[in-house]
């Protein structure tokens, strides 16, 4: 059984500076991150052991303390403003490039364009985008296009981790529904998501089997494994190395791995540690 790591993986450089600026600020005192810094459990547990707490964005009880960190999906302008009016000293952890999505669904906005966000309903990503344009559409798959709204000018940016295939298709829907309207299309997937996306496209045809190295309810690795087994590959999403299995490589010759891009290195390099061991087991027993 043969093992190969994507050539691009794990940690994005959003997620690496907002652990560190979480680490950085609770070394000088109590905070609480509002929400999932990450959906990833083993960076809550390293945060954990830092003394970090997690609060709700919605929920200005859940703080336990005065300090409190906007998490790297980011937030309306409405949602900062009520935590710094609410007297909490309020520090931003939103990736640039999700403040980027911000800035161009404003401009667009301030251009006269009706927004409209490609991306999964009720996402804290998604949610921040929205919380400032109380008109914005959301379309999540082609079944939300009914909930277009008829405007002469629809200004389209997405989610950053959506899949670019399934954004550009959305476009193309949203162009054939409202052919009267004129569509601006800002492409706001972030690079990072591109760049795992075509690394997987590029591991599916050298493999057959995948393991997706991820939070349970972290969209981007979501939609890595989404990706393995529509493509017919045998997928399994793990989120930390004990949970790998040697029966599920028993009939496996070549194994990729990936991982979503709120996964720590060491995460990767453990599972992949594990899977060598899982490889020499099976070859010993079969002679
Ligand atoms: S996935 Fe993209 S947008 Fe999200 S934190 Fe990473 S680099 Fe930023």
């Amino acid at each position: 059984m043969k093992i190969q790591l994507a050539e691009h993986y794990g940690l994005c450089f959003g997620v690496r500076d907002a652990i560190a600026q979480a680490e950085e600020l609770a070394t000088r005192g109590p905070l609480t991150i509002l929400g999932e810094l990450v959906h990833n459990p083993v960076v809550r547990e390293r945060l954990a052991r830092h003394g970090v707490r997690e609060g709700a964005l919605d929920d200005r009880d859940s703080a336990q303390s005065t300090q409190v960190m906007i998490t790297a999906h980011g937030a309306s302008d409405k949602a900062r403003g009520e935590w710094r009016n609410a007297g909490f000293g309020v520090a931003d952890g939103t990736c640039p490039l999700v403040l980027q999505a911000h800035e161009k669904l404003r401009a667009l906005v301030e251009q006269g364009f009706v927004p409209v966000v490609i991306g999964k309903r009720g996402h804290v990503e998604v949610n921040g985008l929205t919380g400032d344009f109380p008109d914005a559409c959301i379309i999540e798959s082609a079944e939300d296009l009914a909930n277009l709204p008829t405007a002469a000018r629809l200004g389209v940016i997405s989610q950053t981790t959506q899949p670019s295939e399934k954004v550009l298709a959305l476009v193309d829907a949203i162009r054939i529904a409202r052919p009267a309207s004129e569509v601006r299309f800002c492409d706001t997937v972030c690079q990072p998501t591109k760049n795992r996306q075509s690394a997987l496209r590029k591991l599916i045809e050298e493999c057959d089997t995948l393991v997706v190295v991820g939070g349970r309810n972290s969209n981007n690795t979501l939609q890595l494994v989404a990706a393995a087994t529509v493509a017919g590959r045998a997928v399994h999403h793990v989120e930390r190395a004990e949970e790998l299995r040697p029966d599920w490589f028993r009939a496996a010759r070549v194994v990729g791995i990936t991982a979503g891009t709120s996964t720590l290195k060491e995460t990767v390099a453990t599972v992949r540690i594990r899977l060598e061991a899982i490889a020499t087991e099976l070859s010993l027993a079969a002679h």
